[in-house]
């Protein structure tokens, strides 16, 4: 059933893996300093003085080197304590623009699986309008954010053998 799903995670591993080949800290924090957009989406900085987390290029002021640490992805940051800055949005560029976000938002889906999740609610976790959420999920995946959620959702009944537990309509 989710074999596009699948594949495009495959995808998105192997080029995380090409992209982190050197990701020693040096590395990183000249990068910082430059503000190179272009090492954008191979890493982020966490800055433990603010909390917060940034995308290499990110316009705000350098912060001290021995309050930085580096993430190889958004997720990492945020599973350590740090919140995604509002002005450089390091969730939307982590790795792949698009398959890494997607990627996000289908962990998220599975794991919010049984709240009443709806495309407003999902673009407002991912900081897009609705219409640019949906827009990415299709191109990425080829389905709509709403048709993985009832895939999700059905796939999980299946595995839990219910059957013929009918499947939530969401909006
Ligand atoms: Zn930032």
């Amino acid at each position: 059933m989710a074999t596009n799903a699948i594949l495009s995670e495959e995808e998105t591993m192997k080029a995380t893996a090409k992209r982190t080949a050197d990701p020693t800290p040096a590395r990183r924090w000249q990068a910082v300093l430059d503000r190179d957009s272009s090492l954008d989406g191979t890493f982020v900085f966490g800055v433990s003085s603010t909390g917060i987390f940034c995308r290499p290029s990110c316009p705000a002021k350098r912060p001290r080197r021995e309050n930085v640490k580096f993430f190889d992805h958004a997720l990492q940051a945020e599973q350590a304590g740090y919140r995604a800055c509002l002005r450089c949005r390091p969730k939307a560029v982590d790795g792949n623009p698009q398959s890494a976000l997607v990627r996000a938002m289908c962990r998220y889906i599975e794991q919010h699986i049984d709240d009443r999740l709806t495309l407003s609610l999902l673009a407002k976790e991912f900081r897009l309008s609705p219409f640019h959420l949906q827009r990415t999920f299709k191109s990425v995946l080829g389905v709509s954010p709403k048709a993985f959620t009832s895939r999700t959702h059905a796939d999980r009944c299946h595995r839990q053998g219910h059957l013929r537990h009918p499947i939530r309509q969401r909006r």
